[in-house]
Protein backbone atom coordinates (compact mmCIF):
# COMPACT_ATOMS: atom_id res chain seq x y z
CA UNK A 1 0.00 0.00 0.00
CA UNK A 2 2.98 2.37 0.23
CA UNK A 3 4.17 1.64 -3.41
CA UNK A 4 3.58 2.56 -6.69
CA UNK A 5 2.62 -0.40 -8.73
CA UNK A 6 4.22 1.09 -11.54
CA UNK A 7 7.56 2.42 -10.49
CA UNK A 8 8.20 0.40 -7.39
CA UNK A 9 9.15 3.35 -5.52
CA UNK A 10 6.98 5.54 -2.83
CA UNK A 11 3.89 6.76 -3.27
CA UNK A 12 2.09 9.79 -1.98
CA UNK A 13 0.20 7.76 1.30
CA UNK A 14 3.60 7.41 3.25
CA UNK A 15 4.91 10.73 2.12
CA UNK A 16 3.65 13.50 4.96
CA UNK A 17 4.61 10.90 7.55
CA UNK A 18 7.81 10.37 6.00
CA UNK A 19 8.58 14.17 5.98
CA UNK A 20 7.43 14.52 8.99
CA UNK A 21 10.10 12.34 10.30
CA UNK A 22 12.89 13.31 8.59
CA UNK A 23 12.33 17.31 9.56
CA UNK A 24 12.47 16.16 13.30
CA UNK A 25 15.62 13.90 13.13
CA UNK A 26 17.22 16.66 11.23
CA UNK A 27 15.94 19.18 13.73
CA UNK A 28 16.83 17.01 16.73
CA UNK A 29 20.69 16.06 15.41
CA UNK A 30 21.09 19.79 14.17
CA UNK A 31 21.66 18.25 10.58
CA UNK A 32 20.64 19.59 7.56
CA UNK A 33 17.92 18.46 5.26
CA UNK A 34 16.77 19.16 1.78
CA UNK A 35 13.52 18.37 -0.52
CA UNK A 36 13.94 18.12 -4.53
CA UNK A 37 10.57 18.03 -6.23
CA UNK A 38 10.81 16.85 -9.71
CA UNK A 39 8.51 17.10 -12.90
CA UNK A 40 8.63 15.77 -16.18
CA UNK A 41 9.22 18.78 -19.04
CA UNK A 42 5.79 18.38 -21.50
CA UNK A 43 5.10 14.76 -20.30
CA UNK A 44 1.60 15.49 -22.07
CA UNK A 45 2.97 15.72 -25.25
CA UNK A 46 4.65 12.03 -24.89
CA UNK A 47 1.33 10.61 -24.40
CA UNK A 48 -0.47 12.63 -26.95
CA UNK A 49 2.84 11.60 -29.68
CA UNK A 50 3.71 8.09 -28.78
CA UNK A 51 0.55 6.78 -26.55
CA UNK A 52 -0.39 6.27 -22.89
CA UNK A 53 1.64 3.18 -22.29
CA UNK A 54 5.19 4.61 -23.94
CA UNK A 55 4.45 7.53 -21.32
CA UNK A 56 4.50 5.22 -18.85
CA UNK A 57 7.57 3.89 -20.03
CA UNK A 58 8.89 6.97 -19.59
CA UNK A 59 7.84 7.38 -16.09
CA UNK A 60 9.81 4.41 -15.26
CA UNK A 61 13.05 4.87 -16.91
CA UNK A 62 12.94 8.35 -15.25
CA UNK A 63 12.42 6.79 -12.46
CA UNK A 64 15.58 4.77 -12.40
CA UNK A 65 17.68 7.45 -13.36
CA UNK A 66 16.79 9.41 -10.21
CA UNK A 67 17.24 6.56 -8.31
CA UNK A 68 20.88 6.29 -9.86
CA UNK A 69 21.91 9.60 -8.42
CA UNK A 70 20.42 9.56 -4.96
CA UNK A 71 22.01 7.46 -1.94
CA UNK A 72 20.32 5.20 -0.44
CA UNK A 73 19.68 7.08 2.54
CA UNK A 74 17.59 9.29 0.62
CA UNK A 75 13.49 8.95 -0.12
CA UNK A 76 12.10 9.03 -3.43
CA UNK A 77 8.44 9.41 -3.84
CA UNK A 78 5.94 9.25 -6.74
CA UNK A 79 4.23 12.46 -5.83
CA UNK A 80 1.79 12.60 -8.11
CA UNK A 81 1.44 11.32 -11.97
CA UNK A 82 4.97 13.02 -13.29
CA UNK A 83 5.36 14.49 -10.34
CA UNK A 84 8.58 13.19 -7.89
CA UNK A 85 9.92 13.92 -4.65
CA UNK A 86 13.17 13.14 -3.11
CA UNK A 87 14.00 13.77 0.74
CA UNK A 88 17.83 13.71 1.44
CA UNK A 89 18.80 13.41 4.89
CA UNK A 90 21.98 15.23 5.88
CA UNK A 91 21.91 17.31 2.91
CA UNK A 92 22.87 21.07 2.89
CA UNK A 93 21.46 23.16 -0.39
CA UNK A 94 24.44 22.72 -2.10
CA UNK A 95 25.17 19.03 -1.45
CA UNK A 96 21.35 18.81 -3.14
CA UNK A 97 22.04 21.08 -5.82
CA UNK A 98 25.14 18.52 -7.12
CA UNK A 99 22.18 15.20 -6.81
CA UNK A 100 19.66 17.21 -8.45
CA UNK A 101 22.11 18.71 -11.43
CA UNK A 102 23.19 14.77 -11.89
CA UNK A 103 19.89 13.88 -12.03
CA UNK A 104 18.87 16.70 -15.01
CA UNK A 105 22.23 15.52 -16.90
CA UNK A 106 20.87 11.88 -16.69
CA UNK A 107 17.96 12.68 -18.18
CA UNK A 108 18.68 14.78 -20.65
CA UNK A 109 21.75 13.34 -21.81
CA UNK A 110 20.83 9.97 -23.19
CA UNK A 111 17.51 9.61 -24.69
CA UNK A 112 14.65 7.07 -24.09
CA UNK A 113 14.20 4.14 -26.62
CA UNK A 114 10.43 3.26 -26.39
CA UNK A 115 8.66 1.04 -28.76
CA UNK A 116 11.27 1.48 -31.40
CA UNK A 117 11.22 5.72 -31.16
CA UNK A 118 14.15 7.74 -29.63
CA UNK A 119 12.52 10.15 -27.14
CA UNK A 120 14.61 13.42 -25.61
CA UNK A 121 13.08 13.89 -22.26
CA UNK A 122 14.02 16.34 -19.64
CA UNK A 123 13.18 17.34 -16.49
CA UNK A 124 12.87 20.54 -14.00
CA UNK A 125 13.49 20.64 -10.49
CA UNK A 126 12.79 22.84 -7.16
CA UNK A 127 15.12 22.55 -4.48
CA UNK A 128 14.61 23.96 -1.20
CA UNK A 129 16.54 23.52 2.47
CA UNK A 130 15.24 23.22 5.89
CA UNK A 131 14.83 26.59 7.38
CA UNK A 132 14.86 26.71 11.28
CA UNK A 133 11.01 27.29 11.18
CA UNK A 134 9.58 25.49 8.57
CA UNK A 135 6.40 22.90 8.90
CA UNK A 136 5.82 20.53 6.14
CA UNK A 137 3.44 22.36 4.48
CA UNK A 138 5.90 25.60 3.82
CA UNK A 139 8.85 23.63 2.83
CA UNK A 140 7.38 21.53 0.69
CA UNK A 141 5.56 24.71 -0.66
CA UNK A 142 8.35 26.54 -1.13
CA UNK A 143 10.24 23.92 -3.44
CA UNK A 144 7.07 23.63 -5.01
CA UNK A 145 7.62 26.78 -6.39
CA UNK A 146 10.58 26.73 -7.32
CA UNK A 147 9.28 24.09 -9.37
CA UNK A 148 7.14 26.62 -10.87
CA UNK A 149 10.29 28.93 -11.59
CA UNK A 150 12.18 26.18 -13.20
CA UNK A 151 9.47 25.69 -15.97
CA UNK A 152 8.29 29.36 -16.23
CA UNK A 153 12.30 29.78 -16.73
CA UNK A 154 12.69 27.58 -19.51
CA UNK A 155 12.30 24.02 -17.99
CA UNK A 156 15.63 21.36 -17.61
CA UNK A 157 17.11 23.38 -14.60
CA UNK A 158 17.11 23.26 -11.18
CA UNK A 159 15.63 26.29 -9.27
CA UNK A 160 16.70 26.57 -5.46
CA UNK A 161 14.42 28.40 -3.29
P1 LIG B 1 5.12 20.82 -17.92
O1 LIG B 1 6.43 20.87 -18.63
O2 LIG B 1 4.58 22.19 -17.65
O3 LIG B 1 5.17 19.97 -16.69
O4 LIG B 1 4.09 20.15 -18.98
P2 LIG B 1 3.41 18.71 -18.86
O5 LIG B 1 2.83 18.41 -20.20
O6 LIG B 1 4.37 17.71 -18.31
O7 LIG B 1 2.33 18.99 -17.73
P3 LIG B 1 0.84 18.57 -17.56
O8 LIG B 1 0.52 18.64 -16.11
O9 LIG B 1 -0.01 19.38 -18.50
O10 LIG B 1 0.75 17.07 -18.03
C1 LIG B 1 1.09 16.01 -17.25
C2 LIG B 1 0.64 14.78 -17.98
O11 LIG B 1 1.03 13.59 -17.30
C3 LIG B 1 -0.87 14.69 -18.11
C4 LIG B 1 -1.21 13.26 -17.77
O12 LIG B 1 -1.95 12.67 -18.78
C5 LIG B 1 0.15 12.58 -17.69
N1 LIG B 1 0.22 11.49 -16.74
C6 LIG B 1 -0.02 11.56 -15.41
N2 LIG B 1 0.16 10.34 -14.86
C7 LIG B 1 0.50 9.48 -15.86
C8 LIG B 1 0.81 8.09 -15.91
O13 LIG B 1 0.80 7.37 -14.91
N3 LIG B 1 1.14 7.56 -17.13
C9 LIG B 1 1.16 8.32 -18.25
N4 LIG B 1 1.49 7.75 -19.40
N5 LIG B 1 0.86 9.64 -18.23
C10 LIG B 1 0.55 10.21 -17.05
MG1 LIG C 1 5.14 17.87 -16.35
MG1 LIG D 1 3.10 17.66 -13.37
Amino acid sequence: ALCDPLTGVYNRSSFDSALTREMNLATRNEQSFSVLVIDIDHFKSVNDTYGHSAGDEVIKTIVDRIKLNIRNTDQLFRYGGEEFVVLLNNSDCDAAHVIADRILDSVRDDSIDVHGESLHVTVSIGLTCLFPDDSTSSIFERADAALYTAKDSGRDQVIVA
